[in-house]
């Protein structure tokens, strides 16, 4: 019998994935009636492919449903949801990581190479004596060496610059000097020139970077968080680019989003606001991995990407 997916999203999204979920399905083998209607009778739903926009919020009649797989990587809007006792998986998808890497690599190399005293300050002066080092000599710290961490330090690393990694848990990658722990973070942090936070929000990552030890980090360090808004300290944050601690940053996911206009970081020359686009997941690459999650638990296979409840990610 086919088993029925049930798309809680918006319109938006469900005309962009439709017909690539349907296409990977049947590549995979699974037999599936897929649909995006709200009143589908939750006791015939199987399985649901979510989005944190969806209005579905109460996961409760859905009794039959053997996973909930986020379409997005990030799940702390949906991991303290207690009517969702079902499987939660999360998005790693191919294609979300490649921008993702595109984003930071970009912004790290924007710093490194110190581009803005090109495009901003054209006013006649040949300043031929500042050479841009080299990368070799540049570390950068990677907040989190999870799908989209490994990623980009490895990007990072391709390039010359010496990556340091830090995660809840230890581990060894090649070439990347890894960390983990409260000291592995201090260790990190007291060298890098460049860092980049890409660990989940759950309640141990809240404020992360604070004023301690944004004050570990070599005076002008530079800062990437395409992570989540929460895992800073914005008034901290905004102190230390004022005393000159840190000497930029870019940020593209907030406390709240949308930013609101009258939030300093707008206003500020030390900060560059992307909105919460350094990447996202890509139809094309993330269907066939809703497909192969559905068919392997069709077949009672484990689950790829599951979230652990515990932890929050
Ligand atoms: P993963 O779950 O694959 O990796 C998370 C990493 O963070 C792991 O290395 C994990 O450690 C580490 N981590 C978690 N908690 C802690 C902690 N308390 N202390 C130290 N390290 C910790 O996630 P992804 O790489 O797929 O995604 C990371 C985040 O990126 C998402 O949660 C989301 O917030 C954000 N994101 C942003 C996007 C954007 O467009 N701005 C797009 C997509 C994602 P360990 O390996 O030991 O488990």
């Amino acid at each position: 019998m086919a088993s029925t997916i049930l798309f809680a999203g918006s319109d938006k999204y469900w005309q962009a994935y439709r017909e690539p979920i349907a296409q990977a399905l049947e590549g995979a083998g699974v037999r599936a009636h897929l649909t995006d209607d709200p009143a589908t009778p939750p006791e015939t739903v199987d399985y649901i492919v979510y989005m944190p926009l969806s209005s579905l919020r109460d996961f409760g009649p859905y009794r039959r449903v053997r996973m909930v797989q986020n379409l997005w990587a990030g799940v702390e809007r949906i991991v303290t949801n207690p009517t969702l006792t079902q499987p939660l998986c999360r998005m790693v998808d191919p294609g979300l990581t490649r921008g993702m890497v595109e984003y930071v690599v970009g912004h790290a190399m924007r710093y490194h190479l110190g581009m803005d005293a090109h495009l901003f300050g054209q006013d006649g002066i040949w300043r031929h004596g500042v050479i841009p080092p080299l990368a070799t000599t540049r570390p950068v710290a990677m907040l989190g060496l999870g799908a989209l961490g490994q990623a980009c330090a490895a990007a990072l690393r391709g390039l010359g610059f010496p990556v340091l990694g830090w995660s809840r848990t230890q581990k060894d990658l090649p070439g990347i000097e890894c960390h983990a722990g409260e000291a592995g973070l201090e260790a990190v942090l007291a060298r890098a020139q460049i860092v980049v936070a890409l660990v989940p929000l759950t309640p141990d990552t809240i404020g992360l970077l604070d004023a301690r030890r944004l004050a570990l980090l070599p005076r002008g360090a530079f800062l990437i968080n395409p992570g989540r808004g929460a895992l800073i300290d914005d008034a901290a944050l905004l102190a230390a680019l004022d005393s000159g601690q840190l000497a930029h940053a870019t940020l593209d996911v907030f406390r709240e989003e949308p930013l609101p206009p009258a939030h300093p970081f707008w206003a500020h020359p030390g900060v560059t606001v992307t909105p919460h686009i350094a990447s996202e997941t890509r139809p094309e690459t993330a269907a066939p991995v809703i497909a192969e999650n559905i068919r392997r638990a069709e077949a009672g296979e484990p689950l790829l990407h599951l979230v652990d409840r515990g932890r929050g990610y």
